[in-house]
């Protein structure tokens, strides 16, 4: 997979890949990262790559030029995707669908934004990490990054354990307990000591589904509430009550 990061902060994003999973499926060749900066298509002494608004108002903006500049040198893979707090949120089935392309170029913006041409006529959509401003959009691009690259083929070492967790299946995921079975007096759930891996599995379902109602409902209303099999096991372990 080739990911494309366009950014005026290069560093930030390759000090950041270098390290971990990320690091290793990089250095394996499972992704090919390429990052620009968008300075090197600049014209001027200064290597400028912002304005003032038109219309007035504070800060500066990302100016078209070295955007486009910047596309068209390195013809970047498709979708283009420019980072923004207006954008769609980021969620994992994102991540899932980016997974399985070839390929995606991540856009950072800077100040007060980019170019509003730019989003209108070069990016094919614009993805948000959440309600809050970032000062640039590095950081939302290598959240990006990572939780997409985890989902490649051979990147992680047992795939099972990314259809397992929080949001395979729309369930935040169950607890879990290392060594020692007794920590300061806290202890592991007897069930996870028993050696039953039905009732294992059962109580890991239970506690996915309490924890997910307690915590985000409406996860539980996206899948259209609960099953009598769900409710059936909350009342195994007694984890049917009100939610929290
Ligand atoms: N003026 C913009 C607004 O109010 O929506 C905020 C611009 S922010 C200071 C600068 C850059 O940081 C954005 O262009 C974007 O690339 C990035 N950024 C900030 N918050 C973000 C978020 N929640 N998700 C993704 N990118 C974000």
């Amino acid at each position: 997979m080739r990911i494309d990061v366009i950014t005026i902060f290069p560093e930030l994003v390759v000090g950041f890949a270098g390290h971990s999973l990320l690091g290793r499926a990089v250095a394996g060749g499972e992704v090919d990262l390429r990052v620009h900066d968008l300075r090197d298509a600049t014209t001027d002494a200064h290597r400028t790559v912002d304005d003032a608004p038109f219309g007035g108002g504070a800060g500066m903006v990302l100016r078209p030029e070295p955007v486009l500049a910047t596309v068209e040198a390195v013809d970047p893979p498709r979708p283009v995707v420019a980072l923004g707090p207006g954008g769609r949120t980021f969620d994992q089935a994102t991540a899932r669908r980016l997974a399985g392309s070839d390929g995606f170029t991540l856009l950072c913006g800077r100040y007060e934004g980019i170019d509003q041409r730019v989003l209108d006529h070069v990016v094919d959509e614009e993805l948000s990490i959440g309600d809050y401003v970032l000062a640039g959009g590095e950081v939302a691009a290598l959240v990006v990054v990572e939780a997409v690259t985890r989902l490649l083929p051979g990147v992680m070492g047992n795939l099972a354990s990314a259809e397992e967790e929080s949001f395979g299946d729309g369930l935040l995921e169950y607890p879990h307990y290392p060594r020692p079975a007794e920590f300061r007096g806290w202890e592991v759930p007897e069930v996870l000591r028993s050696g039953d891996h039905g009732r294992i599995g059962r109580w890991r379902r239970a506690q996915s589904l309490r924890r997910t109602i307690d915590r985000r409902p409406d996860l539980i209303e996206d899948r259209g509430g609960l099953t009598a099999a769900d409710r059936q096991l909350l009342v195994e372990f007694g984890l049917d009550g009100p939610a929290d």
